[in-house]
């Protein structure tokens, strides 16, 4: 049945839509609804949709009513599941629980978000039992498949707990019936052979910043007595021969890499996407600076404003495009998430750009001490002097008394973007996110005041520059694109016991 026999009102009534928002992008507007359908509309065509005026049977009339703008006659039972779909990490629980296992550190890093003491400091380290229960608290999760990230300081530098960590939380993933997944983060400045071997035969995701050319990486990070940049590159490619000689697809199988984005990058957009393709990596994170721990005393050196991001991002992605359009594949990947939010039916669920944000309820940070918080970024603004983000302590709490607690649902309510004027009438609500964490960092308020809110100012110039590519409609950028949507499962990092070894 055409969507024209279906239609059951009246042709001279207005035709009535759902709700949605729109957006101007060049010389085209972009039209949006809650469920993640979009549409490319001229100024006349948005003007029919807005007055009820479309015309049953054309192209626009069915293209409109098969994406869910309109409401008459539209399938709610297949609207309500798409919508269901998109926002179904809210169903999970916390899947992420990062654990602080030490706050020592051999770097020293001009942003430092953690708030790094020195390698002397092992008061700062967490002990067996604490971890133990971090660990069985993140267990309690409903959700199947956890993540345990090891984060720092350098984690490497308690390396002892770390090993520990994954024995028993292998073990007591297997009696529960769960599949956890170990992910380290780290410098690898403290790595060595034997513990790249026990990190590859347990299959621990490893994941480093790389911040870009020598000169950038080392003033960027400082290693006493050496060049931190040496370090990690080396690293990088011993760990990518590892897991090959692991048998280990090279594809799936390799180090994760990031760049904290500093104003010295700015202008070495790229000299930067060159070292990472120089170093085997396929993919790069240009992450903007966030404003915790050391960045926030530092930041009028190594701060920017939003439009400053955005013209480096834009042509940081330009060339990685153009790259890609001559064989080399390697993916943008804060671009790579919203594409995939505005591409396709599901949410990647990262963490910090959904709707609610994943504070306590999609991800738990607990520091080296055992006492928790709604995420790391909370964590670091605890070790900046301020506990407004601290939730409580795994020696007296439960998994239910963190999720419940007033702290997670006041971040709840704040990244809830339904519900903050700006994004609740903005075209790109259903792909964007807030931190409320960012928020009372830079503006005193964990709820954004968006026309000032520079992390604001970049998803919306990030979501236009993808917008502006989607209108071009050229096939082989095209191409490329689809190329980053594709989620690739990587099973031999999920542990569900039957991965535990023996030795330590
Ligand atoms: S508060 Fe910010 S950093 Fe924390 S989970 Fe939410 S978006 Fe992420
Ligand atoms: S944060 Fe900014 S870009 Fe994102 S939905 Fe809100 S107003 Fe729009």
């Amino acid at each position: 049945m055409s969507a024209k026999t279906r239609l059951s009102v009246p042709a001279a009534k207005k035709i009535p839509t759902n709700l949605f928002r729109w957006r101007r992008v060049g010389s085209r507007n972009v039209a949006t609804t809650d469920h993640g359908t979009y549409a490319f509309l001229d100024d006349a065509q948005l003007e029919q949709l807005v007055e009820g005026r479309l015309e049953a049977g054309t192209p626009l009339f069915e293209e409109l009513h098969q994406k869910g703008f309109l409401v008459a006659d539209a399938d709610i039972e297949r609207l309500s599941q798409d919508y269901d779909r998109k926002v179904s990490f809210v169903y999970r629980g916390p899947v992420l629980h990062i654990l602080v296992v030490t706050l020592r550190c051999n770097e020293v890093c001009t942003y430092c978000h953690a708030s790094r003491s020195n390698m002397s400091d092992t008061e700062t380290d967490m002990s067996v039992t604490t971890a133990e229960k971090c660990v069985d608290m993140a267990l309690r999760s409903p959700s199947d498949t956890i993540t345990i990230e090891f984060q720092g300081g350098e984690p490497l530098a308690n390396y002892e707990v770390v090993q520990h960590i994954v024995h028993y939380g292998s073990e007591r993933a297997k009696s529960l019936g769960k599949r956890v997944m170990f992910s380290l983060v780290s410098n690898l400045a403290l790595l060595d052979e034997a513990k790249l071997a026990w990190l590859v035969e347990h299959r621990i995701q490893i994941s480093t910043s790389l911040d870009g050319p020598k000169d950038l990486h080392d003033k960027n990070r400082n290693l006493a007595g050496s060049s931190a940049y040496d370090r990690t590159v080396f690293w990088m490619k011993r760990i990518n021969q590892a897991y090959v000689d692991a048998g280990l697809d090279p594809q799936l199988y390799h180090v994760e890499a990031l760049a904290t984005i500093t104003r010295d990058h700015l202008s070495r957009a790229r000299d930067l996407v060159d070292e990472y393709v120089r170093n085997g990596c396929r993919a790069v994170f240009l992450r903007p600076l966030n404003p915790f721990g050391f960045a926030k005393k530092t930041g009028a050196k190594v701060g920017y404003s939003a439009q400053d991001f955005l013209v480096f991002y834009n042509e940081a992605l330009d060339y990685i495009l153009e790259l890609n359009l001559k064989g080399v594949e390697i993916l943008e990947r804060l671009g790579a998430i919203f594409m995939t939010k505005i591409m396709t039916p599901d949410d990647p669920n990262y963490l910090d750009i959904r709707s609610p944000c994943g504070a306590g309820i999609g991800q738990i940070a607990y520091n080296y001490d055992g006492s928790i918080f709604t995420c790391d970024e909370g964590r670091m603004v605890h070790q900046m002097g301020d506990d407004v983000f601290l939730i409580g302590s795994v020696d007296s709490m439960t998994l239910k008394d963190v999720v419940t607690s007033e702290t997670v649902k006041s971040l709840a309510m704040a990244s809830c973007l339904d519900s903050i004027p700006g994004c609740a009438t903005c075209a790109y609500k259903p792909f964007c996110g807030t931190c409320p964490v960012f928020n009372y960092t830079e503006q005193g308020h964990i709820f954004p005041q968006n026309t000032t809110n520079p992390r604001c100012a970049i998803y919306m110039g990030v979501q236009d520059r993808i917008f502006k590519e989607l209108m071009a409609e050229d096939d082989s950028t095209r191409n490329v694109i689809n190329r980053w949507l594709v989620v690739k499962d990587r099973p031999e990092y999920m542990h569900d016991g039957r991965r535990l070894r023996t030795s330590v």
